[in-house]
């Protein structure tokens, strides 16, 4: 496989910072509801904040690629006094848990970073978080060339894991009847 250059951006995540406001999930679901800024619901976020303000833990996550299949991961991680489970660092939309999964479709979701044209000095979360917990990044990285996986495969596998192919299959001939 050839490499490439290619621009990584990233969100580097200060948990020491975050005091659990939930701001990055009021715009970050606001700025994606169709239309843009007419909603906001936390649910349809693409940045989640685990919070558990009695054991002092404030963990944003910003949402990565859909996975079909849980994983194993079930161990525990004390970082300065506080528990975590694996599941709480997992940027995953998973068959395990309800985060990064549209509410009504189930449709995965992962954060696309704002894109926006033109595009925005930094993306929302980010300037919305007055606590500068989060940070963003961008840097050159040489990468293998993948064959990108397209967003409408994605949805299309998301919905076959859950309403199983062949209903899926007929939800499209339906649809293209009264097309
Ligand atoms: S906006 Fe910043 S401080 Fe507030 S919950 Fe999000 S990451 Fe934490
Ligand atoms: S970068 Fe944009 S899309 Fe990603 S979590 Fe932040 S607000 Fe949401």
């Amino acid at each position: 496989m050839s490499k490439a250059k290619k621009t990584v951006k990233v969100i580097t995540i200060d948990i020491e910072k975050c005091n659990g406001c939930r701001a990055c999930e009021v715009i970050c679901s606001s700025y994606h509801a169709e239309p843009k800024y007419s909603s906001n619901n936390p649910a349809r976020s693409r940045i989640r904040v685990i919070r558990d303000p009695l054991k002092n833990i404030f963990l944003p996550v910003y949402a990565g690629e859909y996975t079909p299949a849980e994983c194993m991961g079930r161990n525990k991680y004390i970082i300065d006094g506080r528990e975590y489970s694996e599941c709480d660092f997992c940027r995953a939309s998973c068959p395990s848990r309800d985060a990064f999964k549209e509410p009504d479709s189930g449709l995965p979701l992962k954060c696309d970073m704002c894109e926006d044209d033109p595009t925005l000095e930094e993306p929302l979360c980010v300037q919305w978080c007055l606590a500068d917990a989060l940070v963003y990044e961008e840097r050159e990285e040489e990468a293998e060339e993948e064959p990108k996986q397209e967003d409408m495969e994605i949805g299309l596998r998301a919905l076959a894991d859950k309403y199983g192919l062949k209903e899926l299959v007929s939800a499209v001939a339906r649809m293209a009847q009264k097309e």
